[in-house]
C-alpha cells in the first residue's frame, strides 16, 4: 500500500519522525515522505537528525506570504502531487496550514487522512489564529483521528466523530523525545553547569507585539534580580521576535540569546534547566516528561492535562504575574518540587506503534 506522510514545519517533523520510523519497518507499507517546508532550515535539521529523506518537497515559502496565498498554493500543488503520487492513505500531524490544505485535497480526491494529534481544542475560534480552524477542519475530515489523550478523544466526540474512528494512541511527541533523549550531547552554548538555567521559547503569533514585549521586559526584570541564574533563550528567526528579544535582553551578562537549537541539543537544553518559560505546544508535552516545570506564556492552551496534573501552569503574558510565578519556582523549594514530579499525561513513547498497529489492522 503506497502511504504518504506529510510534513511542514519543525514540530511536525518531530512528531511525525516516529511514525515514518515505523512504517518504514512494515513490509506491507510503501512509504513516501511529502515535505511541504512551511519552515526551512528548521524542518531539514530534525529530519536530517532522524535519517528522514522527503521523496517530494514543495518548498512553498515565499517572502512575506500571506495565509491566503499560501493556503491557494499549497492546495494547487498538492493536486499535482496526489495525482502523481496516488496514495491510498495520507498521513498528517497537527494543525498547520499543510495540514488543512492537505485534508481538503485528499476529501476532494477521495483518499482516506490518518491525523496524527487529532482532537485538540481551545474551543476559541475568535482569536484569528488559524491553528483552532485547522483541526476542526481535520477532525470533520479525517478517517483515523489518532487522538493523543482521552480528552481530545472526548473533544472529538462532542463533534460527532464516531467512536470507532478515534484510536487513542499517547502524543508520539513522546516517542521522538524517549529516541533523543536517550543520547547526552554536548551544547554548543556555554552554559555555567552550576547555575541553574532558565530556559525560555516565545515565538507565537498571538503574542506577537505588546504581549512579546511584556514577557521581555518580565524575562529582564527577573534575570537583574537573579544574578547568581543564567537564562537562555533560543530565538526564533522572524523579525517580530528577534528584534524584540534583542531590544529587552541583549547585553545582560546572565542571558544569553542564540538562534533556534537544533531539536537534539535543545533537548538537552530542556534536560540541563531548572524551569521553563515557553508559549510553544510541544514543549508544554515535553518538559513534564523530564519532570521540568513550564510556565506557559499563554491566556490558554489546548494542552489542559498537564495543567490540571499541577506541572505545567498558564502565566499568559502579563508583566506582574510572569515575574511573580517564575520568582516562585526560584525561591520556593516545596512550590517547585510539586512541579517537578516528572508526570507526562502525553504518552508512553509508544504513540507510533498503536498508529502503525491501526493502519496495519486495515491495509494488510
Ligand atoms: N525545539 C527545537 N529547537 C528550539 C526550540 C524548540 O528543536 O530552539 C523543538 C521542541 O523540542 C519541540 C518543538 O521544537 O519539539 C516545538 O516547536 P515550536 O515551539 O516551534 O512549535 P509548537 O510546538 O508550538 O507547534
Amino acid at each position: 500500500k503506497n502511504l504518504l506522510c506529510v510534513i511542514g514545519t519543525r514540530p511536525e517533523a518531530i512528531k511525525m519522525a516516529p511514525v515514518i520510523l515505523a512504517l518504514k519497518k512494515e513490509p506491507w507499507a510503501n512509504v513516501r515522505v511529502l515535505a511541504t517546508a512551511q519552515h526551512r532550515h528548521m524542518l531539514d535539521q530534525v529530519n536530517a537528525f532522524f535519517g528522514i529523506e522527503p521523496d517530494i518537497d514543495l518548498n512553498i515559502m515565499r517572502p512575506n506570504q500571506a495565509l491566503t496565498t499560501l493556503t491557494a498554493r499549497l492546495l494547487l500543488e498538492l493536486d499535482n502531487v496526489l495525482q502523481a503520487e496516488k496514495p491510498d492513505a495520507v498521513l498528517v500531524q497537527g494543525d498547520t496550514t499543510t495540514v488543512m490544505t492537505v485534508v481538503l485535497a485528499c476529501f476532494y480526491h477521495r483518499i482516506p487522512i490518518g491525523h496524527v494529534e487529532a482532537g485538540l481544542r481551545t474551543w476559541d475560534l475568535q482569536n484569528p489564529f488559524p491553528e483552532e480552524a485547522n483541526r476542526i477542519i481535520a477532525g470533520k475530515l479525517a478517517r483515523w483521528h489518532f487522538a493523543p489523550t482521552e480528552g481530545s478523544k472526548q473533544n472529538l466526540l462532542k463533534e460527532g466523530v464516531p467512536d470507532s474512528e478515534i484510536i487513542v494512541t499517547g502524543n508520539t511527541v513522546i516517542d521522538a523525545l524517549l529516541m533523543t533523549a536517550a543520547k547526552d550531547l554536548e551544547l554548543a552554548v556555554p552554559l555555567d553547569s552550576v547555575k541553574r538555567l532558565v530556559l525560555v521559547t516565545s515565538h507565537r503569533r498571538e503574542n506577537f507585539g505588546e504581549p512579546l514585549r511584556n514577557i521581555c521586559r518580565a524575562l529582564r526584570t527577573l534575570a537583574e534580580h537573579n544574578p547568581t541564574v543564567q537564562f537562555l533563550y533560543p530565538v526564533h528567526p522572524n523579525p517580530n521576535v528577534k528584534d524584540v528579544a534583542h531590544e529587552f535582553l541583549a547585553g545582560l551578562f546572565n542571558f544569553a540569546l542564540c538562534e533556534p537549537l537544533d531539536y537534539a541539543p535543545f533537548i538537552t537544553a530542556m534536560k540541563r534547566a531548572y524551569i521553563i518559560l515557553t508559549d510553544s505546544g510541544g514543549v508544554q508535552e515535553e518538559a513534564p516528561a523530564l519532570g521540568k516545570p513550564v510556565l506557559v506564556l499563554r491566556e490558554e492552551t489546548e494542552r489542559p492535562e498537564a495543567v490540571e496534573q499541577g506541572v505545567v501552569k498558564l502565566v499568559g503574558s502579563n508583566y506582574d504575574r510572569i515575574v511573580e510565578e517564575a520568582q516562585r519556582l526560584l525561591d520556593d523549594e516545596s512550590a517547585y518540587r510539586a512541579m517537578a514530579r516528572g508526570v507526562s499525561p502525553y504518552g508512553d513513547g509508544h504513540a507510533a506503534e498503536r498508529i502503525v498497529k491501526t493502519l496495519r489492522e486495515h491495509f494488510a
